[in-house]
């Protein structure tokens, strides 16, 4: 029996279940699987930048993401038993966190990845979806219209007709190799690192512990507290030629011989992995009526926390897309995924390949000598639904983020402007004065004036944006800014090209 459904997501990681929600939100159907029995027990990207702070903002899953996590911890460096120094992220790394009134959380948050995932997962249910676990996608053909998948389950098949299929199934994706898709890159094959998690006893204070025997950084056995758990992250570079068995003898006698010490209790091992580093990207991330995201399109090593973040980022670029052509918007919309994102996942790579050759050797490297990591400034710049009418220049231009700002309603009450972009609508800034124009149902009209419905009492919109009165500011569903204009036909212009027009 065939089944139909508009969306089908191969892949329940973090990937697969934003998308999910995203979907879900806009009450677009879909079907999540995922081959596993349940959501994967590991901690592995436990570090949340500042963007996809944000992005849980609109999605409806800080509140329960700041509760399960913790600030970004500092660095402590132990030789046997002494400490030798203490310091905080961006001075291990030499990168910058913004600050200011347009950057509401400037930091990143520490919880484990298993957390997340279920935060998104309880947020899907929430909104009437589930993840169908023990399901594997087997096979997958398209035509014009759609894709057949087959999925098995407790061995059954079960044949399913979707108008999309999107792969988030990981760095070994099914769905990328069935496609034929290059992965093109390396293997480290000679850097690969233990990691897991583990109870320790013996430690104090929540911080990054970094142990070594004499002080050299890059001999180190690290443990991580993980909010909201017992458990610590271990971390540890295996010497080439060693394949140590996967066990909590393992991780004992490392952490022995990399410390000197006896004095640190490990028990409760509930994970743990010999993690071999890939830097690879696959050569598309859309073919026809499918697509990649997530680790399926990219992977890199995980110095500076990226591989989790830009994962939920490349769902929260095709969730409002995919959405929008199966409401009607033209096809093209959707080529603009691989557009946007195929550049961001370059740079990722880069940047986590830049910080993984650094290694944490360069901590006396000044604040901004290397590259941001907080993925604030992921620009959309070049890209096609980047337009911007005024004067080349500026500090911020069509395709970048859009930055929040305080604000006040119509009443006197202060409100940040990230509160009124929150949903899945695309917003239009009005500025000075109500540009009289009905733009559709998609488009939530703001007036910021003094007797607008957005009052910018310290015109600290008007600074982040770089706008006068006229301007018109479009903000895509997905928070970057589409279009700045001062023609109100432009708008309407720009919106025919990526809404189903009526
Ligand atoms: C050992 C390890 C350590 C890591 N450490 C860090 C870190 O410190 N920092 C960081 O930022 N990132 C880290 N990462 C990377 C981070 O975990 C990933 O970037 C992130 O999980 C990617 O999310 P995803 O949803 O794309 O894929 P995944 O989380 O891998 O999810 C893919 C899902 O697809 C399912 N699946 C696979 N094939 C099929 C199929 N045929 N049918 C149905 N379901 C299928 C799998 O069961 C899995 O649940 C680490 C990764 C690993 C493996």
């Amino acid at each position: 029996m065939t089944s139909n459904v508009p969306v089908l997501i191969a892949g329940a990681g973090p990937s697969g279940l934003t998308l999910a929600v995203e979907l879900a939100r806009r009450g677009v159907a879909c079907r999540v699987v995922d081959k596993a029995p349940r959501l994967f027990p590991g901690s592995r990207g436990k570090g949340l930048q500042p963007r996809t702070l944000e992005v849980f903002e609109d999605l409806g899953v800080l509140d329960a993401v700041l509760a399960g996590g913790a600030p970004f911890p500092p660095f402590r460096l132990y030789s046997g038993q002494e400490v030798v120094w203490e310091r905080r992220l961006e001075e291990m790394l030499g990168t910058e966190f913004p600050s200011g009134s347009d950057v509401p959380y400037p930091r990143p948050w520490l919880i484990p990845q298993w957390r997340t995932d279920e935060i998104l997962r309880d947020r899907l249910t929430e909104l009437g979806g589930r993840v169908e676990f023990g399901t594997e996608l087997t096979g997958f053909t398209q035509d014009a219209e759609g894709v057949v998948a087959t999925l098995s389950r407790e061995g059954r098949t079960e044949r399913v007709r979707a108008e999309y299929l999107v792969g988030t199934d990981g760095g070994r994706s099914f769905v990328r190799k069935q496609l034929g898709v290059g992965f093109a890159g390396e293997t480290y094959e000679t850097e690969r690192t233990l990691i897991g998690d583990v109870r320790a006893e013996g430690l104090e204070g929540v911080r990054c512990h970094m142990f070594t025997r004499g002080g050299d950084i890059t001999d180190r056995f690290s443990l991580w507290n993980l909010p909201g758990s017992e458990h610590y992250q271990f971390v540890a570079a295996v010497a080439e030629g060693e394949e140590p068995e996967l066990s909590l003898a393992t991780v004992r006698k490392l952490l022995e011989e990399r410390s000197g010490r006896d004095d640190i209790r490990l028990s409760g091992l509930n994970w743990i992995s010999l993690y071999r580093i890939n830097v690879r990207m696959a050569e598309r991330f859309r073919i026809g009526r499918v697509f990649l995201a997530g680790d399926a399109a990219h992977v890199h090593s995980s110095a500076s926390g990226q591989g989790l973040n830009t994962s939920i980022q490349d769902a929260y670029n095709l969730g409002w897309k995919l959405a929008a052509v199966l409401g009607g918007a033209p096809d093209a919309v959707l080529d603009t995924y691989s557009d946007e994102r195929i550049p961001v996942a370059a740079e990722v790579l880069d940047v986590s390949t830049l910080m993984h050759r650094r290694n944490f050797r360069a901590t006396t490297a000044p604040p901004g000598s290397a590259p941001a990591i907080h993925q604030l400034d992921i620009t959309y710049r070049d890209g096609p639904l980047a337009v911007d009418d005024r004067a080349p220049g500026g500090r911020i231009r069509a395709g970048d983020r859009a930055p929040d700002a305080p604000v006040r309603t119509r009443a006197g009450k202060p409100v940040r402007l990230f509160e009124v972009l929150r949903g899945p609508q695309w917003t239009l800034l009005a500025c000075g004065a109500d540009p009289g124009v009905d733009f559709g149902p998609e488009v939530a009209v703001h007036t910021v004036a003094e007797h607008g419905d957005l009052v910018d009492a310290e015109g600290a919109l008007r600074r982040a944006y770089e706008v006068a009165d006229g301007d018109l500011v479009l903000i895509r569903p997905d928070g970057y800014l589409g279009l700045v204009t001062d023609r109100a036909a432009r708008v309407t212009e720009y919106l025919n090209r990526l809404t189903a027009r009526r």
